[in-house]
């Protein structure tokens, strides 16, 4: 392994189209770790990414690829530009200490880029900005730059500049270290020729110099003497204050470049190693232990990992991609699931090097890999060393809002169908299967139309399954107007033994409060004969309760369940009973407790040039739209609004008739409302006129 410090766990961040798989394939190549470059062709930006996958052959490297750079051991965690997979930018975002977020030097800052930004900065993340496609015409990088301070960091700090625009693009000014770099076409810009500053470019340098140096010297006072001193500074003495501020988020290194045309992608892997932090740079980590948030420091004797992704390959079987927080863990240790208290073996520990899976004896914290071998583990779950009694926190993943009527062909698909479908549940923590008992009707969810249309695709061609797939579906959810309380008491003897559990709880509606979208879960009781098996199960029940509503089966949500007593027999009390006691009680109380639909309502980010705006935003408001606030920019005008998913299908079409075409948008999860009453009753309606 490399050395701790020289570790750098990042992501790409990037909006389709803005270069990221251009910009990935050159970096890859110029590390060694593939021999020949990929070219991107035009077309279908979904089919893009699907093809990319299925070219790559072996899953692994679509979400963590490992190689070494100037003795730097640079892991890139997949982070994907569309907002249907916010899923998987949220898992990655949980793992990564720096990110580079690449923009397109004619588009500018796209909406969807905004969100994800906007999601990094939630998780803390330094990040520089590589802004690409500087050779295309209309590229502008002051514009570009200008955009990315207005819009997502005011700390954006221009570290180089083109000099040449569009199809004259002919080099790159570094900033900090005052020289030019010109490319060489013939070697992928393999080789980069240093040279002086040319006098055209002089005058642009002396400003993004001076420019730098001051947002500098407001960091760090030791720059400050060293300006005053009037003596030209090296780069050996910005790289490490710019790097400081960087971690600390006070600047935005922005580089610039052409990946297509293979300018700028070395200097981008030097600023990565350069700029971005280490796992050293921020060892403490945050851990749950008895419900409550704490930090840690790493310890050598505490392993600790993070299971960010799962996925499930032809032939090594499950793969689960793991951060190690603390301790090492080596090749056969036997780690314990913090969920379920199972006891899980590690088998084998891989990484991606070199076109190659690497089998590793060990790995430390810090790092990231594959592991092989435990069952029973979900993406988000901590497995970790004898004895630990704490766990990582969770990631927080949006709740599905559309779904979908998928049906086997023939009732011989049935099989391979479920079982599939399973395989992608297991991978995708927001892709949801469910079968309903009464009808026999297999619902799927996700996030959106472009989500469940990329798990059918997979469904029929890597898969191989026969399916017809309905109409996409608003997936509603149920909730409760009425707090209600009930007892349910089991007494049974099943297979001899005795079962005994009773149990009451209280419900009541969660309407207005931070925990908006899920349930909430208390148990008011302590007794001395409530073993933590028993409070599992009774939690478990408790929370198994909401899986199916009163209306129509529909998941509830929005609830809170209080355990307000339980009963115990001696020699009688089992978790089973305590399980089924409590979420008969729970599905009771529901029905008595005025059941109603949530809708899923989403924050809208519509980008447009003003002249289109009042028809955009009246057209909104026909659609139950509420405008939140209006941003004036210098080319385009930027709407954010909440709108319920319902009124959103085709609204793509829609608001490219809207704007010519012009006008770009963005939306991710944002809550569940309640449904006003007229909705309620179509709801009904359609429904059960299936
Ligand atoms: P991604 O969607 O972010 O992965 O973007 P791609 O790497 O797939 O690039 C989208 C399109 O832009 C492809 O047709 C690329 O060939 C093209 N492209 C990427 N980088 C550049 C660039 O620097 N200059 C030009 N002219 N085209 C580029
Ligand atoms: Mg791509």
């Amino acid at each position: 392994m490399a050395n701790r410090e020289n570790i750098r766990n990042i992501g790409i961040m990037a909006h389709i189209d803005a270069g990221k798989t251009t910009t990935t394939e050159r970096i890859l190549f110029y590390s060694g770790r593939i021999h020949r470059m990929g070219e991107v062709h035009d077309g279908n930006a979904t089919m893009d990414w699907m093809d990319q996958e299925q070219d790559r052959g072996i899953t692994i490297t679509s979400a963590v690829t490992s190689f070494s750079w100037k003795k730097r051991q640079i892991n890139i965690i997949d982070t994907p530009g569309h907002v249907d997979f916010t899923a998987e930018v949220e898992r990655s975002l949980r793992v990564l200490d720096g990110a580079v977020g690449v923009f397109c030097g004619v588009g500018g800052v796209e909406p969807q880029s905004e969100t994800v930004w906007a999601q990094s900065e939630r998780y803390n993340i330094p990040k520089i900005a590589y802004v690409n496609k500087l050779d295309r015409m209309g590229a502008d990088f002051e514009r570009t730059l200008e955009d990315i301070r207005e819009r997502l960091s005011p700390g954006a700090l221009a570290i180089q500049f083109p000099i040449g625009k569009e199809a004259d693009f002919k080099a790159i000014v570094d900033v900090v270290r005052g020289v030019a770099y010109y490319f060489d076409q013939e070697e992928y810009g393999s080789n980069m020729v240093e040279k002086e500053i040319p006098e055209e470019a002089q005058d642009e340098y002396n400003m993004y110099r001076e420019l730098l140096l001051d947002v500098l010297s407001e960091h760090d006072d030791s720059l400050m003497e060293k300006i005053l001193e009037e003596r030209e500074l090296t780069a050996n003495e910005i790289v490490p204050v710019l790097r400081k501020a960087t971690i600390s988020l006070k600047v935005t290194p922005v580089l610039c470049g052409s990946s297509f045309k293979n300018m700028g992608v070395r200097l981008l892997m030097d600023a990565i190693g350069d700029l971005l932090p280490s796992p050293v740079d921020k060892p403490d980590f945050q851990i749950i232990k008895d419900g409550k948030l704490s930090t840690l420091a790493p310890a050598d004797n505490v392993p600790l990992a993070l299971i960010y992704k799962i996925q499930i390959d032809k032939h090594v079987g499950k793969l689960l991609y793991a951060r190690v927080y603390s301790g090492t863990i080596k090749k056969g240790d036997t780690l314990t699931n913090q969920d379920t208290g199972k006891k899980e073996r590690v088998m084998r520990i891989l990484q991606m090097h070199s076109n190659k899976t690497k089998d590793l004896n060990e790995i430390s914290y810090g790092d990231i890999a594959t592991f092989v071998g435990p069952k029973d583990v979900k993406t988000g779950q901590t497995l970790a060393g004898r004895g630990v009694k704490f766990e990582l926190p969770k990631m927080n993943f949006p709740e599905a809002v559309i779904s979908m009527v998928v049906e086997p062909e023939t009732k011989g698909d049935y099989d391979k169908l479920m079982d599939s479908l399973k395989r992608l549940e297991d991978e995708d923590p927001t892709f949801f299967v469910k079968e309903d008992k009464n009808s026999g009707q297999i619902v799927i969810s996700g996030m959106g139309e472009l989500h469940l249309e990329v798990l059918v695709y997979r469904l029929k061609n890597e898969f191989g399954v026969n399916a017809n797939v309905g109409t996409p579906q608003v997936a509603y959810r149920e909730t409760i107007l009425d707090s209600v309380e009930f007892e349910e008491e089991f007494d049974r003897e099943l297979k001899g033994k005795k079962h005994y559990a009773k149990v009451k709880v209280q419900i009541s509606p969660l309407l207005d409060s931070e925990e908006k979208s899920k349930n909430v879960y208390e148990m008011a009781v302590t007794k001395g004969d409530l073993s933590p098996e028993f409070l599992r199960a009774i939690k478990e029940g408790a929370l198994g309760g909401c899986a199916a509503g009163p209306i129509f089966s529909w998941a509830v949500r929005n609830v809170k369940i209080e355990v307000v007593n339980v009963e115990t027999k001696e020699g009688e009390s089992s978790e089973l009973a305590f399980s089924i006691a409590t979420s008969t009680a729970v599905s009771r109380a529901l029905s008595e407790a005025r059941a109603t639909f949530l809708e899923p309502i989403v924050k809208a980010v519509v980008l447009s040039p003003e002249e289109y705006v009042g028809d955009i935003i009246a057209d909104l408001n026909g659609k139950r739209g509420k405008v939140l606030d209006i941003k004036h920019m210098e080319a385009r005008q930027q709407v954010v609004c909440e709108v319920p998913v319902s009124e959103l299908f085709g609204y793509t079409t829609r608001l490219r008739n809207l704007s010519k075409g012009r006008a770009s948008m963005s939306m991710e999860f944002l809550k569940y409302d309640l449904v006003p009453e007229k909705i309620k009753e179509a709801i009904i309606e359609k429904t059960r006129g299936y």
